[in-house]
């Protein structure tokens, strides 16, 4: 009897015994996991906060943007980001057509440009157009319309006294049809007379339209 009872009792306490021996590490996971999804939520109330501390100091500052986008429209656009087509050079800004129309036409289509067909002042505003108008001929704001031989700019320049850069035995007058009373330059870039209803590109000139205070 003694050594059945005995038995019994051994089982019972090698049973807890293994109970508690199995149960343990799993207590140790729940409470490591428990831990870590503490962490967890912890570092997600703190990454939260941050971001929304964020987003309200970035709500608060005063860009500079469109000031900043301004002088970089300006320093790759020097005539300005709305005259985009207008090239420049030395303080004018120039629009090379890409039609080819009638004097009258083109120093129609300057005007409503807010700008005049290109008076040519010296050999270095010569020089760029005929680099840029190379092998083509465009319409120059020069007319003797009014009276034969009496050249004139269309801005109202002293022909007489100012540069001209004529081609050889130009301007002639030469046409078996009618007079030659506009000027153009030639794809060399010398100047020519020809009739006005003669199509080809044309250049407008005007101020640079946001001139830049002196240093
Ligand atoms: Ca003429
Ligand atoms: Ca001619």
């Amino acid at each position: 009897m003694d050594e059945e009872k005995y038995q019994d009792d051994f089982r019972t306490y090698k049973e807890r015994s293994c109970f508690h021996y199995n149960q343990r590490p799993i207590l140790k996971v729940y409470v490591l996991l428990g831990v870590s999804f503490l962490l967890i939520g912890i570092y997600y109330v703190v990454v939260l906060s941050q971001v929304a501390t964020l987003s309200t100091d970035l709500s608060q500052m005063d860009f500079q943007f469109p000031n900043q986008s301004s002088d970089l429209d300006l320093l790759l656009f020097p005539c300005g980001p709305e005259n985009r087509e207008w090239e420049y050079f030395n303080g004018k800004c120039y629009h090379f057509s890409l039609e080819k129309t009638s004097w009258m036409q083109a120093k129609t289509q300057c005007q409503g440009r807010h700008s005049h067909l290109v008076v040519i002042n010296n050999m270095a505003e010569q020089n760029f157009l005929q680099t840029r108008t190379r092998n083509e001929r465009y319409w120059m704001g020069l007319t003797d319309l009014e009276l034969e031989g009496h050249w004139r700019w269309v801005d109202g320049s002293d022909y007489r006294n100012s540069f001209t850069y004529w081609g050889v035995g130009e301007p002639n007058n030469d046409n078996y049809r009618t007079s030659e009373d506009c000027a153009h330059l030639w794809g060399n870039g010398a100047w020519n007379d020809v009739y006005c209803t003669y199509l080809c590109f044309y250049i407008c000139e005007k101020p640079l339209p946001h001139p830049r205070p002196a240093n």
